[in-house]
């Protein structure tokens, strides 16, 4: 396969963001009438929103973002009730409305009432990987048929004013498609206005990382999107889909992108915008042409430019005003130019989008789309809405960490070492009968002094049973050399019980040193070490817990960071005292990041065996 690599660096970097963007997501429903492999919606038979709960949704939208259009997807918004007054509804909104469907249930008629109502674009979603009725094993060239004849039908009951774009998504067994994929939109750039190429991606349980949602165990295997090949799953990138699509088409050169949240070279979302006719793709519009369309759109309409009306993409020889401003088009007025007979018919320009949805890093990171089009509004919030079903059985979005982290303090292996420290409480325990005996032996080191010898095995069988335990050699030496020093000057006195040979009667002596023994409380430090020991293992454990909380309680600390305004104030002398507190602040911050990853500390649970089957369930939806 050819080898060409992109190069980020040279496109036009799309300025979209959360709060202003080309387009918004939008669900009316979660219910279906097909089964897609790629889809990560649940199909829900009761899933009809009511539209004025819809509505009500948009109106939030409106106050938090600002958009050129809407995408109505789901779901199959086809099949719900109030298509055509929401459809409606967006367009006297300012909005485009734009419909993201599988086709299955569009009609003429439906074409018809929703071009009328303000329809501005068709988004329709066939690939082979899609369980629909009257195509079971069809591929994708077969599948060409169901894609004209919806374009067909989009272009004649649209009277020409509705765009059509087709979605598929992208397997790795269905890559090599791509290069007849891209023939088939060309040979209709009539009406066809755009084909995107949706990279398969979903949720993998893997070996080397455990899962967490809101601090716990999370099992992906829950999620409508999960993986059965599992571990074999290699995802595909654009780099792939440009190498495949130069296989056809050599020339083919992106304009623009968007980034990845994790990585700024990843290419999120990857457009390419090419000019030509059914007989030839004469060239491709560059970087700052795409530039001038986001901004010039931004100048005069208030929002960034996604969708236009298949009138605004026939028909380039209109900005042949634009040529003196740009290299791009002055090649392709160039090589018109060579081609007289191409002046009397459209040219016109056609979108090859590729969107790469969520990777995985090694080290846990996800990377998603930065400046997410496709953000959906969810509990007050806009999300991303391809992971909207971690939300709903997880409540949070999940984090994975990876099981073999060298415990450097930023996954979840973090809590590794507190099983060892847990071991701690074994020579805990094992030193407390110790200490109980060490009274015992504190008289008998009186009498020791003469019979050492005898003496030394007695205390011999102590350390013997838990020797293996080097922690215990090191408490069992402390508190005897504690004893032992008493002892010392004990022994003066003792030389005078000379009966050396019996041992057994000395016991008896024993009691006449007693008196002595008062200093024996100082025994009592020795179950001091006990303690010392036993916090020291919950110190372990409850600060990873606690930690978990602060990260948010925490962050809002460095809004104290304007403390520096009061700076200016004391002009003299004290400005530089309050600046260094600042500065300790910031480390304060770090710690957080730390924490997520204790969340780890609870136990991993075992992967739960796979999902047998997602059957009919999900459904499918169109991007
Ligand atoms: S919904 Fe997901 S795949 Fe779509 S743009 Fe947003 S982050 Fe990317």
């Amino acid at each position: 396969m050819l080898k060409r690599p992109l190069t980020p660096e040279t496109y036009y970097r799309l300025p979209w963001n959360l709060a202003d963007n080309a387009i918004t997501w939008l669900e009316p429903t979660t219910k279906c009438n097909l089964y897609c492999e790629g889809c990560y919606r649940e199909n829900d038979p009761f899933g009809h929103k009511p539209l004025a709960d819809v509505i009500r949704d948009l109106e939030r939208v409106k106050q938090m973002r600002r958009t050129d259009g809407i995408s109505i997807a789901g779901g199959e918004p086809l099949i719900y009730p109030d298509i055509v007054p929401l459809v409606r509804y967006v367009a006297a909104q300012g909005w485009k409305p734009i419909i993201n469907s599988n086709g299955q249930a569009l009609t003429p008629e439906l074409v018809r009432e929703l071009a009328a109502a303000g329809l501005v674009g068709f988004t329709m979603h066939v690939d082979s990987h899609q369980v629909r009725p009257g195509w079971k094993g069809a591929s994708e060239k077969d599948l060409n048929a169901l894609r004209l004849k919806l374009a067909e039908m989009i272009h004649e009951h649209g009277e020409g004013k509705v765009s059509c774009s087709f979605n598929a998504t992208i397997y790795r067994d269905t890559l090599s498609e791509i290069p007849m994929l891209t023939r088939w939109a060309h040979e209709h750039i009539d009406i066809v206005q755009t084909m995107v190429y949706i990279l398969f991606r979903s949720a993998r349980k893997r070996s080397n990382f455990d899962v967490f949602a809101n601090g716990r165990p999370a099992d992906v295997g829950d999620l409508v999107y999960q993986l059965d090949k599992q571990e074999q799953h290699e995802d595909i990138d654009s780099q792939e889909i440009a190498d495949a699509i130069r296989l056809a088409y050599p020339e083919h050169e992106p304009c623009s992108y968007l980034n990845g949240t994790e990585d700024s070279r990843s290419m999120k979302w990857l457009l390419t915008l090419r000019a030509g006719n059914k007989d030839e793709i004469i060239g491709y519009l560059d970087a700052k042409f795409a530039e001038w369309m986001q901004i010039f759109h931004h100048l005069f309409f208030g929002t960034y430019l996604a969708y236009t009306r298949p009138c605004w993409t026939a028909w380039l020889q209109k900005l042949i005003f634009l040529t003196p401003f740009n290299k791009s088009l002055r090649q392709i007025f160039g090589k018109l130019l060579t081609r007289p007979k191409m002046w009397t018919k459209p040219v016109h320009i056609q979108s090859i989008m590729v969107i790469q949805p969520c990777d995985l890093f090694d080290d846990g990171r996800q990377n998603m789309c930065d400046g997410c089009p496709d953000a959906i509004f969810y509990k007050d919030k806009l999300v991303w809405s391809c992971r909207v079903d971690e939300l709903e059985k997880f409540g949070a979005f999940i984090q994975c960490a990876p099981r073999s982290c060298c415990g450097g303090g930023t996954c979840a292996p973090q809590p590794a070492p507190a099983p060892e420290a847990a071991k701690a409480p074994e020579p805990a325990a094992a030193p407390a009968p110790e200490p109980t005996p060490v009274p015992e032996p504190t008289p008998a080191p009186e009498p020791a002094p003469t019979p050492v010898p005898q003496a030394e095995p007695v205390q011999a069988p102590e350390p013997t049973p838990e020797p293996a335990p080097a922690p215990e050699a090191v408490i069992a030496p402390e508190p005897t050399p504690e004893p032992q020093p008493e002892p010392v000057q004990t022994p003066e006195p003792t030389p005078e019980p000379a009966p050396v040979p019996e041992a057994v009667i000395e016991p008896e002596p024993t009691p006449e040193p007693q008196p002595e023994p008062v200093q024996v409380p100082e025994p009592a430090p020795v179950p001091a070490p006990r303690q010392d020991t036993a916090p020291a293992t919950k110190g372990m454990t409850e600060p990873a817990v606690k930690v978990m909380t602060p990260p948010a309680v925490v962050a809002p600390e460095p809004t104290p960071a304007p403390a520096p305004e009061p700076t200016p104030a004391p002009a003299p002398e004290p400005t530089p005292e309050p600046t260094p507190e600042p500065a300790k602040a910031a480390p304060a911050k770090a710690a957080p990041v730390k924490v997520a990853q204790p969340a780890a500390d609870k136990p991993a649970k075992a992967a739960p065996a796979k999902k047998s089957g997602k059957a009919a369930k999900k459904k499918s939806k169109a991007r």
